[in-house]
């Protein structure tokens, strides 16, 4: 089968030539380590020359499957036909005037396709960004000159970014935080309705984690002094972790009572990723401001904040932009991004890739007690890793047999990725446009890795 993107006819198929990574691919990472800063690390050193649907082909012409997307960016696949066509139409026309001093109808249609996606039909406006932390920052600007409230409040398991303040508004230090403080005040942290780890009875862990949330919120910080309530709808970096049903529509009830802006941190989760365009949907979640940026323009680098036009309106006027907020050639990217989306109707596939993906892992959970847990939406399904015994007990994570199994599975040619504050979760995240039998190829390759252990 085919891959659903239009993109150049790259074939459809893992095939390995020579070991993973190649000789080329290693020549390469010695010029890489002499040149780049060590702090940029690589999970996987294979260097591509072409990708496209469900595969990534390296310099030593190796064909691997990709169940990693750029870490949930190449939704729609690597140059999806639509994104190149309307990109490449944008970089012959112009590539850049600044939206703040001259602007185009591309950013503009941007803002008008997101207040259209986004959940709620209230009058919502956009500000577009550069990258997710860009965009995070920006909501946090923008909740604290519409409330003229200072302080954050963000949660156990939260990744925002690497910039100081959002490197603040991460809970986890190593390795986003280590050496690199001071970070930003003002930025106060409370628990996560975090199923598997609830201490104490499971089906209670939406409530006491509201509850405790609440608790600090009003006695720790004064619910009065917070500008807003920063949360991912499904944690991402943290371990793909589902807040226990209940608990995001009591913190956006407490926030709403409470005059604090409810933003959803959509940047991994949005644009079909979980099954729907939006993964606050699923709850029936309405965010006052959404941040999103990784799925949205099919590769090339574009973030926006989307809200409550009330609440988008209250930073001045010169207040929030930057010199390339919103490129042309991105916002031309993202209109073909969204148009793929649409025509494909790629929450459905992210759907499917679910109905795939779940059965066959919880089938392996069966089998091996090292899984603790299979859990995630649409095409962001993720199986937590404890030591061998320990399952129903004390769920002791079990990072060594994550990455044992991660590497396995890059040598057999499978790019996945691993995450979790324990570093204990394999996650996978295959573009949407990916075919069946790569997608079943790519479990078959996770099976013999969690045999082979
Ligand atoms: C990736 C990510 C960010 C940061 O985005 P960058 O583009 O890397 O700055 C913020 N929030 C969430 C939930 C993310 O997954």
């Amino acid at each position: 089968m085919t891959h659903l993107s239009g993109g150049p006819a790259l074939p459809q198929e893992r095939r390995l030539v020579t070991a993973v990574p190649g000789p080329k691919s290693l020549e390469l990472l010695a010029r890489k380590n002499a040149a780049v800063a060590a702090g940029v690390g690589v999970t996987l050193p294979v260097f591509v020359t072409r990708a496209g649907g469900g595969v990534l082909e390296d310099v030593d012409g190796n064909s691997l499957i990709d169940f990693g997307s750029g870490i949930a960016v190449a939704s729609v696949g690597n140059s999806a036909e639509a994104v190149v066509r309307r990109a490449t139409e944008q970089l012959e026309a112009f590539t850049h005037t600044c939206f703040m001093v001259t602007p185009y109808e591309g950013y503009v249609e941007v803002a008008e396709r997101l207040a259209e996606l986004t959940p709620g039909d209230h009058p919502k406006k956009s500000a577009l960004f550069n990258s997710g932390a860009e965009a995070v920052e920006n909501a946090v600007k923008i909740a604290r000159a519409h409330t003229r409230r200072t302080a954050v409040v963000v949660f156990d398991h939260g990744y925002h970014g690497r910039t100081n303040l959002t490197m603040a508004l991460t809970a986890k230090n190593m390795p986003y935080k280590q050496g690199f403080g001071p970070f930003a005040p003002e930025v106060y942290r409370v628990p996560l309705a975090y199923p598997f780890r609830w201490k104490g009875d499971a089906q209670a862990c939406a409530a006491e984690a509201a509850e405790a949330a609440i608790d600090q919120i009003t006695k720790q910080i004064g619910a009065e002094n917070v500008a807003a309530v920063i949360i991912e709808p499904i944690a991402g970096e943290g371990g793909f972790i589902e807040p226990a049903k209940g608990f995001l529509p009591r913190i956006a009830e407490f926030a709403k009572a409470n005059g604090i802006v409810f933003v959803a941190d959509e940047i991994q989760t949005g644009f079909c990723r979980t099954g729907q365009w939006f993964a606050c949907e699923d709850e029936g979640i309405v965010p006052d401001l959404i941040t999103t940026a990784k799925g949205i323009a099919g590769g090339l680098p574009l973030a926006a904040v989307t809200g409550r036009a009330e609440i988008m309106d209250a930073a001045h006027s010169g207040g929030l932009g930057g010199t390339y907020g919103g490129n042309p050639v991105a916002c031309a990217a993202a209109l073909g991004s969204i148009e793929t989306m649409k025509e494909l109707d790629l929450p459905a596939r992210a759907r499917r890739i679910e109905e795939i993906m779940k059965p066959r892992l919880a089938a392996l959970m069966d089998k091996y007690d090292v899984i603790g847990e299979v859990r995630g939406r649409g095409a962001m399904i993720a199986v937590e890793l404890v030591a061998s015994g320990t399952r129903d007990g004390a769920k002791e994570p079990d990072a060594a047999t994550a990455a044992a199994v991660a590497k396995a599975c890059h040598a057999a040619g499978l790019v996945v990725l691993t995450c979790g504050t324990y570093g204990n979760v394999l996650r996978f995240l295959p573009p949407l446009v990916i075919g069946e039998d790569l997608l079943n190829e790519g479990l078959d390759i996770i099976e013999s890795a969690f045999a082979g252990r």
